[in-house]
């Protein structure tokens, strides 16, 4: 269930680089409404041809963000066929990938960061809700659709992006590689994606959030990430305990003891709250 988009109505612009299986573009699309021609900045993720088996996984990733609505979700708009090719057009977000953000910003206060986890527990209570699994929630796919600008006392603005290709169709490296994002439960049994498997990776992506953007894990060689969640290792706690504790129970190695939606709330907005009492050392930034 998705819009078709006419190829020719895409116009291409400036590489973005690759994906785990698409190459990545700026464009725009053009269609007549009303008469008028209309010309929208667009994101296109094209599917590798060496990746083209997986065109059906793809398009479910598309079909399953435009039936969706939600602010905090990305907008897809179609895709687009034309031969090999598989396009998705999706909303060009303007700041780009979370992740790399944060890296080049470095130092984000909290209550930022806490907007942004926010954000993210809002879109994701709307998914549990729909009973919607997601299955590949990293920074790498938060977009900063806006900055903040303080003088306006305005806020981030984030949105969830697709999740591509689905767990149970990736290979065996694909998924050590997502470590630890992806649950433990999924190494052994890719097929079962469920919503706890969202809840872990919502907790390592929090990490990631309070952590800067670092990588975790990074540099790690998929053997010695595998006796990472093997010996039921935990990432390196914030030293903030309220956000150590929520980080841990959603990365907690027993899917069905991960808390809910609601829970999730609850707790970032019983931080934000004592957003007074946050330790100085909590809002300078490590060396
Ligand atoms: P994956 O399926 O692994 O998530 P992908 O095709 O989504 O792969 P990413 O690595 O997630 O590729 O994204 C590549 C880069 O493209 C990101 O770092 C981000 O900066 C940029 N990007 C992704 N989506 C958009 C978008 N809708 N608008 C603007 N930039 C985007
Ligand atoms: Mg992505």
């Amino acid at each position: 269930q998705f819009h078709m988009i006419k190829y020719e109505d895409l116009k291409w612009g400036e590489s973005l680089g690759h994906g785990s299986f698409t190459r990545n573009f700026k464009g725009f699309k053009t269609d007549i409404r009303d008469g008028e021609k209309h010309v929208t900045p667009v994101f296109l993720k094209e599917l590798d041809v060496v990746h083209k088996n997986c065109w059906e996984s793809f398009f479910e990733a598309a079909s399953l963000m435009s039936q969706i609505s939600h602010k905090h979700l990305i907008l897809v708009y179609g895709v687009s066929v034309l031969g090999v090719k598989n396009i998705m057009v999706q909303e060009f977000v303007e700041c780009g990938a979370l992740d790399l953000y944060l890296k080049r910003r470095r130092s984000v206060s909290v209550s930022w960061k806490l907007d942004v986890a926010k954000q993210l527990a809002s879109a994701l209570n709307f998914l549990e809700e729909k009973n919607i699994v997601h299955g590949n929630i990293c920074a790498k796919n938060l977009l900063l659709a806006r900055e903040d600008d303080p003088s306006q006392g305005s806020s981030p603005f984030i949105k969830l992006s697709d999740p591509g290709i689905s767990v149970p169709m990736l290979g065996k490296d694909v998924i050590l590689d997502r470590i630890p994002w992806v649950a433990p439960e999924l190494l052994d049994a890719p097929e079962k994606l469920t919503l706890d498997c969202d809840k872990w990776s919502f907790g390592a992506t929090v990490w990631e959030i309070f952590n800067n953007g670092n990588t975790p894990l990074l540099g790690w060689d998929l053997d010695k990430k595998r006796q990472f969640y093997e010996s039921s290792q935990q990432l390196p706690p914030s030293q903030w305990t309220e956000l150590a504790d929520l980080v841990n129970q959603c990365m907690d190695y027993q899917a069905d003891f991960r808390p809910s939606c609601r829970s999730i709330i609850r707790q970032l907005n019983s931080l934000i709250t004592s957003g007074n009492h946050v330790p100085v050392w909590i809002t300078s930034t490590p060396a």
